[in-house]
């Protein structure tokens, strides 16, 4: 068969990374959207009897806020996910070498779990079942878009794969495509880029205490480093590292034996955890805080990495990115009820506006933690001894800070509204 099944869909979704699929399953769960014809475009070829292969589903852990969660279980997707994730009851967030530590559990807020971590690949094999179940979606994978053209009533996509091209229309076509391939510039839509220079190695470690479903935030001169609890594996205690270092610091730590790795990581992280015994796949990633000039154009949205990259320190780019997507879902299906035509930019300037906020807020809540506490400047040193320390006496403080870091600072949205 060709490159293009048919000439024209209602809607292109280019990426199948964590935010692209979540868009394709939210829009089948709320099966509200039989009259949409949705082509999906993923560059890396997607082989259920394979582990998952696009980038989103990598070696890494995801933190997923309680509002992610919540929202995944009224989708019907949380129940293959439950069993390989692991609750956050508690988080302590600490400064090293100084005094003070804030201290959040589920109890005090009210919930089963403050969050839960999974393993990306799981996330990823989960997508991927339901991407192939959803008989009303065509996957085109291993195919690349590569090229969009604005027309009146939407858009001309171009599909590449090798020397073969073809072209489809749509009205409206959603970027999920993680910003690195090029079609941002073609389309010359700037992203304003501040690098970290740090990055952030990332690997499974085993110790030999129980984490007690407790994730660390320790912040250390070099950045922060976190720990989040994994499921027990073959009787050994594990965790997610995300482990900061300066960028030049990086392709040292990164090539250091295990038992030199584990000793630098004890040093640094301490004894709460006893001794680090194991460790695996080590990889690292550059960390800059990325955002889009402009998220919508006509016939056109941007979605999760390419719209906002932010710094993992709160892991609250995909929740943010997932909160987004629910929210678009819901305006487009509101307009498929009332026939409003999917290229209708006013439609895409409702979602702009309605999320502005929420993706303000978290991304300043993630780079200014970031900033603060990488920082040796003598007032931010202060700010964080008697921040800290008093973030974890007032109760409010504690509260508001934990409801932002589980992904509850904004509204929940409503899926399926029809009317
Ligand atoms: C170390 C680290 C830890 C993190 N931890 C957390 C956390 O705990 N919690 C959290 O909420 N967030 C976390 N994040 C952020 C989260 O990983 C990202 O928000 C998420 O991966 C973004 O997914 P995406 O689908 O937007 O982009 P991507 O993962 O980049 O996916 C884009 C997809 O598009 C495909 N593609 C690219 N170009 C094309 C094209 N031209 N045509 C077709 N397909 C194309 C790619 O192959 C890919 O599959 C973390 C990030 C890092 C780096």
């Amino acid at each position: 068969m060709g490159l293009c099944r048919r000439q024209s869909y209602d809607l292109v979704i280019v990426g199948a990374g964590m935010v692209g699929a979540s868009l394709a399953c939210i829009l089948d769960k709320s099966r509200k959207h039989s009259a949409l014809s949705i082509l999906l475009v993923e560059s890396t070829a997607i082989d259920l009897d394979a582990p998952p292969a696009q980038p989103s589903f990598d070696a890494r852990s995801t933190v997923l806020s309680h509002g992610t969660v919540d929202y995944l279980r009224e989708l019907g997707l949380w129940e293959e996910l439950k069993s390989n994730a692991e609750a956050i009851k508690k988080i302590h967030v600490s400064d090293q070498g100084k005094f003070g530590a804030v201290r959040m559990n589920n109890a005090e807020l009210g919930v089963e779990a403050l969050g839960y971590v999974i393993e990306n690949r799981l996330l990823g094999e989960m997508f991927n079942k339901s991407l192939a179940a959803i008989d009303s979606l065509e996957i085109c994978s291993g195919v690349s878009v590569s090229n969009l053209k604005p027309e009146p009533a939407g858009m001309t996509v171009t599909l590449q794969d090798g020397e073969q091209q073809c072209s489809v229309t749509t009205a409206l076509v959603v970027m999920a495509e993680g910003g690195r391939s090029g079609l941002c510039e073609k389309l010359g839509i700037h992203r304003s880029r501040e690098s970290y220079q740090q990055e952030a190695i990332i690997a499974n470690v085993a110790f030999s205490l129980p984490h007690e479903n407790v994730a660390y935030e320790r912040f250390t001169p070099h950045g922060p480093l976190a720990l989040l609890p994994l499921p027990d594996h073959d009787k050994q205690h594990r965790a997610a590292l995300v482990w900061t270092r300066n960028t030049e610091e990086v392709s040292s730590t990164l090539a250091l034996s295990d038992s030199e790795f584990l000793r630098q990581l004890n040093e640094e992280f301490g004894s709460r955890l006893g001794r680090f015994t194991r460790v695996g796949q080590r990889n690292s990633y550059p960390l800059s805080l990325v955002q889009a000039q402009e998220q919508v154009r006509p016939g056109l949205v941007l979605l999760g990495n390419v719209a906002h990259s932010l710094h993992p320190v709160a892991g609250q780019g995909f929740n943010l990115a997932f909160r987004d997507t629910a929210h678009l879902a819901a305006i487009l299906l509101e307009a498929v009820a009332k026939g409003t035509a999917l290229s209708d930019v006013s439609l895409l300037h409702r979602y702009r506006d309605e999320t502005q906020s929420d993706q303000h807020m978290t991304a300043m809540f993630s780079h200014y933690m970031t900033r603060l506490f990488s920082s040796k400047n003598i007032a931010a040193v202060w700010i964080r001894k008697f921040g800290l320390f008093s973030i974890d006496l007032v109760m409010p403080v504690r509260k508001a800070f934990a409801r932002r870091a589980m992904g509850m600072g904004e509204a929940k949205v409503v899926l399926g509204a029809d009317a």
